[in-house]
């Protein structure tokens, strides 16, 4: 077996038994970068020698028998955690070489588990997109390929499309992503893979570069629901320096992996049957259900009735906050400056920002000034706020009668470069049925579970109560059980 075969919980079995050494499992990884990269651009930044180091510091530590839960596993780290000593861009031109001088929590947590992080995933400039194509690194190229039409240049979905890649290609035995609107649910399904977005405040924010505060949470990916599972537990957890982190105890959410969906009322929403939605996405849907329901799972119909004020109401919250939150790019302090010898304050500003900030991230900066003015506030940014009240109470209304949701992860499979981009309306399109669950803070995970007719992988979302990841794993579980996803991309290590 190649060492680049292993799922996340495989590879930790086989470095306890000493089946494999740190060293050689990240040797085969830093290979598969090496060789899948300058196809893929999935990683912007490789670390490949202080990863072998990093490697070698795992092996030696578990000699000495401190491994931790994590040990000597190499991830992909999405390029908008702060790593120390290592260049974090936001896929943005305006923070090109800054290195940070701290580390974000999440990563540090990982790190303290004992992982090894080969570099920095390519993604949507500033986390801003569905594609990856707004990244100031260039594109990512999805591993998978239509069956019909193998030249087209699939993405692999945004933001965290790097991350999904390079998981999918097995560049990398898991990855780390952040989802405001979907970017780890809708790239999960486009690649094929397993991600989750936990709950609203699971994750410390501390060290991610903000895009909207109020809807940002990190997330793994992992090629199966268990390590998605197994990276949680080491991302999540209380952390002082991000007042919006919950203080709760961290469950061990492989151990829910297993259990029994026997019993349990999943919810479907009416209002996500929409005109218009490909015939397999619904298809696939329906499967799911009988899946779950063959399982012992009692399918309770519910209602969402603000569900589908959603996308509108996400499009004024996250580019309001997003507005706010990028005012700090302005040359002073970090990051790219661009000024003529007598400049003063305000042409810095200026010239900085035309030039650091792409077109996507100008407009969603545009578009937030806008509604958060005085005289479009209340119209505008207010109204969405109450909007996002009333989805969030849709959601109170059904835990009553259900324990989670099934719905689709994405109204699509992969599209190829070039289709959704002409109207960023369109490629808005892409979230409707992601944003609900950032809205509301809610727990939502993408699993792999069948192929459209162009052989392109489609996902199924489950969404969850407030904290309780474990309902939400379990029933992920009890899906890919059912589902059996053995497709493989072609393009990955070792094919
Ligand atoms: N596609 C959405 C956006 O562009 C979500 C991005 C994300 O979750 N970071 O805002």
């Amino acid at each position: 077996m190649h060492p680049t075969d292993f799922t996340l919980a495989g590879a930790v079995a086989a470095l306890e038994e000493g089946v494999i050494s740190a060293e050689e499992l990240t040797r085969a990884h830093v290979e598969a970068v090496e060789a899948l990269n300058p196809r893929l651009n999935a990683l912007i930044t490789v670390t490949a020698d202080q990863a072998m180091e990093a490697a070698r510091a795992s092996d030696a530590r578990r000699k000495r028998g401190e491994a931790g839960p994590l040990e000597g596993i190499p991830l992909a780290i999405k390029d908008l955690f702060c790593t120390e000593g290592v260049q974090t861009t936001a896929g943005s031109k305006i923070l090109e070489g800054f290195i940070p001088p701290y580390e974000s929590t999440v990563t540090s947590q990982l790190k303290r588990d004992g992982a090894v992080f080969l570099g920095k995933a390519n993604l949507d400039e500033f986390a801003m997109g569905s594609s990856n194509l707004t990244s100031a690194y260039g594109g990512v190229l999805n591993p998978w390929s239509r069956r019909n039409d193998p030249d087209a240049r699939l993405v692999p979905g945004g933001s965290s499309g790097g991350s999904a890649a390079a998981v999918a290609a097995r560049m990398a035995l898991g990855a780390t992503g952040t989802d405001t609107g979907g970017s780890i649910r809708q790239p999960a399904a486009f690649c094929g893979i397993a991600g989750i977005k936990p709950t609203y405040g699971r994750c410390s924010r501390f060290g991610i570069v903000a895009y909207a505060s109020s809807l940002d949470q990190a997330g793994p990916f992992g090629r199966t629901v268990e390590d998605c599972a197994i990276l949680l537990r080491s991302m999540a957890g209380f952390d002082p320096k991000d007042s919006t982190s919950a203080d709760r105890p961290v469950p061990d959410f492989a151990a829910a992996c297993g259990r029994s969906v026997k019993g349990l009322r999943i919810g479907v929403p009416r209002e996500y049957h929409m005109d218009g939605m490909p015939a397999e996405i619904e298809k696939l849907w329906r499967q799911g259900l009988d899946w779950l329901r063959e399982a012992g799972a009692e399918i309770v119909d519910i209602s969402l009735p603000h569900a589908r004020y959603a996308l509108p109401t996400y499009y004024i919250v996250a580019p309001a906050e997003a507005s706010s939150n990028l005012a700090r790019y302005d040359g002073v302090r970090f990051g790219k400056r661009v000024a003529e010898p007598n400049s003063d304050l305000r042409d810095l500003y200026e010239r900085t920002r035309a030039a650091g900030f792409g077109a996507e991230v100008r407009r969603r900066i545009m578009i937030g000034t806008y509604v958060l003015s005085a005289g479009y506030y209340d119209a505008y940014y207010l109204k969405a706020q109450k909007v996002r009240a009333l989805i969030a109470r849709d959601f109170r209304e059904a835990w009553s009668k259900v324990d989670a949701i099934l719905a689709p992860a994405t109204p699509s499979a992969a599209f190829a470069e070039g289709e959704n981009s002409d109207d960023p309306v369109q490629m808005y399109l892409n979230d409707v049925f992601t944003v609900t669950a950032n809205l509301a803070g809610l727990p939502g995970l993408s699993v792999p579970a069948g192929l459209d007719p162009q052989g392109l992988p489609l996902g199924l979302q489950v969404l969850g109560r407030p904290f309780d990841e474990e309902t939400v794993f379990a029933v992920g579980a009890a899906l890919e059980r059912a589902a059996d996803f053995r497709a493989l991309p072609g393009m990955r290590a070792g094919a």
